[in-house]
C-alpha cells in the first residue's frame, strides 16, 4: 500500500496543498505549530473517515472557510485508487468518495488506505485510563474486520440509548419498558465484540512479545491479558455461551444500574493489562518500560495487519522520536525501513539519507 499524492483545500491551516509522497520514508519537518500534525491528521482522516484529534469536523475546516476538501491518490489492492472527503462548516453532512463514488458511510473506507498511527499520547496509553487501550484495539479491529466495525457501531448506539433510559427513568418511568429488549441485543452484540477482542489481543501479544524481546535484549518477557465482563469465563468460547454469561451479569447488576442511573454491565468497560515479567506496566512500569511496551504494541499492530491482509499499512509517526532516548530511536528507525512511513519531527538530523524530506512552514510545503 503506497500513498502517492495528497491535495488539501482549506483543511486546518492549509489553504491549498499538493504533495507527492516517497514510497519509503517521508520526513515531515518544521518548527512548532506549522502544520505537521495537521498533515498526518488529513491522511488519517482519509483512511478512517474521522480525526484522531477531534470529533467536531468543523475544527478541521480552515478558519473562515465554508468547507474543506481532502483527496489522495494511492496504490492499494493491486491498483490505483482515489479517496476524497468534503467537510462542511454548516450542518450539512460530510461527503466521502472512493474512486469518485459517494459512500453512504465511513464503514466502506477501511481497507482502501490503511494506516497505523503512533503519536506521543500512545506512549502513555498503558498508564492512562482504559478508554485509550480500548480505542487501540477497536481502531485496529475496525480496519481489519468490517463486521467488527458494524458490531461496534451498533453496540455504541445501544449503549447510548440504554444510558439515556437509565439517566431519565427517575422522571419518566415509562422509559424502562423497552429496557429488556436493549439488554438482550447488547448481550448479543457484546458477545461478538468480546470474541473478536480476545482473538486480536492473543495475536497482539504474540507479535508484540517478539518486538519487545529485541527491544529489551531478551531480558523482559511481555504478556497481554484481556480483561472483560467478570462472568465471562472463557472469551474464546462459543458466542452463545458468552451471550448467556453477559445476560447473567446484567441480571446481577440490574438493581445497581437502576439505582445509579448508569450502565454498569457490558464490554464497554473492557481493558487489557500489559505486564513485564508478570508485573503490570500500568502499576509498576518505569517510563522507559512503558514507552517501549507501547511501541512494541504499535509495531505488532502493523505486523498483524500486514500478515492478515498482505498489505503493509502506511505508518504515521507523529513526533515520537523526540520523546525517546537514542537507543530506542535507533530501534524505531530500524523498524521503519520497510513500507511507507510519514514521520514528523522538529530536528531532521537523525534521519538524513532516508527517503524524502518535506519542510512545512505556515501551512505550505517545500521539498528539501
Ligand atoms: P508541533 O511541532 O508543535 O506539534 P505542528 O507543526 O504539528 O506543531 P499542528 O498541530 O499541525 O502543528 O498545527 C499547526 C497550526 O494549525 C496551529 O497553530 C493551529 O492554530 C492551526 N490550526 C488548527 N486548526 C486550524 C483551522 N481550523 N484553521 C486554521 N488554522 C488551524
Ligand atoms: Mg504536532
Amino acid at each position: 500500500m503506497k500513498l502517492q499524492t495528497i491535495e488539501l483545500f482549506d483543511f486546518r491551516n492549509y489553504e491549498q496543498l499538493h504533495l507527492d509522497f516517497h514510497p519509503g520514508v517521508n520526513l515531515i519537518v518544521g518548527e512548532n505549530a506549522q502544520g505537521k500534525t495537521n498533515l498526518l491528521e488529513a491522511v488519517s482522516f482519509l483512511s478512517t473517515g474521522r480525526s484522531f484529534r477531534t470529533a467536531r469536523s468543523q475544527e478541521l475546516i480552515r478558519f473562515g472557510a465554508e468547507f474543506a476538501d481532502l483527496s489522495c491518490r494511492l496504490f492499494s489492492g493491486g491498483r490505483e485508487q482515489t479517496l476524497r472527503a468534503v467537510l462542511f462548516a454548516s450542518r450539512r453532512p460530510r461527503q466521502l468518495y472512493i474512486g469518485g463514488v459517494k459512500q453512504r458511510s465511513a464503514a466502506e473506507l477501511p481497507g482502501v488506505l490503511s494506516t497505523v498511527l503512533f503519536c506521543p499520547d500512545d506512549l502513555l496509553v498503558l498508564k492512562s485510563g482504559a478508554a485509550g487501550r480500548r480505542k487501540l484495539v477497536d481502531t485496529a479491529l475496525c480496519q481489519l474486520r468490517p463486521s467488527y466495525a458494524q458490531a461496534l457501531a451498533e453496540y455504541q448506539k445501544l449503549y447510548e440509548s440504554k444510558a439515556r433510559i437509565l439517566k431519565d427513568h427517575f422522571d419518566i418511568p415509562s422509559l424502562l419498558e423497552p429496557l429488556p429488549e436493549f439488554n438482550f441485543r447488547m448481550a448479543q452484540v457484546g458477545a461478538v465484540l468480546i470474541s473478536y477482542r480476545a482473538r486480536y489481543l492473543r495475536e497482539l501479544e504474540a507479535q508484540a512479545r517478539m518486538f519487545h524481546d529485541t527491544f529489551s535484549g531478551g531480558s523482559e518477557h511481555l504478556t497481554v491479558v484481556y480483561q472483560t465482563v467478570s462472568t465471562v469465563t472463557d472469551p474464546f468460547a462459543d458466542k452463545k455461551q458468552i451471550f448467556q454469561q453477559l445476560l447473567d451479569h446484567q441480571q446481577t447488576h440490574a438493581h445497581a444500574e437502576l439505582e445509579s442511573g448508569q450502565c454498569l454491565s457490558g464490554p464497554h468497560k473492557d481493558d487489557f493489562d500489559a505486564a513485564l515479567d508478570g508485573l503490570s506496566v500500568k502499576a509498576y512500569g518505569s517510563q522507559g518500560q512503558t514507552r517501549t511496551t507501547a511501541i512494541s504494541l504499535k509495531l505488532a499492530e502493523r505486523a498483524i495487519f500486514q500478515k492478515d491482509t498482505g498489505e503493509e499499512p502506511v505508518l504515521l509517526l507523529d513526533d515520537v522520536l523526540s520523546e525517546l532516548d537514542a537507543k530506542r530511536q535507533d530501534f524505531v528507525l530500524n523498524q521503519i525501513r520497510t513500507g511507507q512511513v510519514l514521520i514528523t519531527c522538529c530536528e531532521p538530523d537523525r534521519l538524513t539519507g532516508l527517503g524524502k524530506s518535506i519542510l512545512i512552514r505556515s501551512g505550505r510545503a517545500t521539498e528539501v
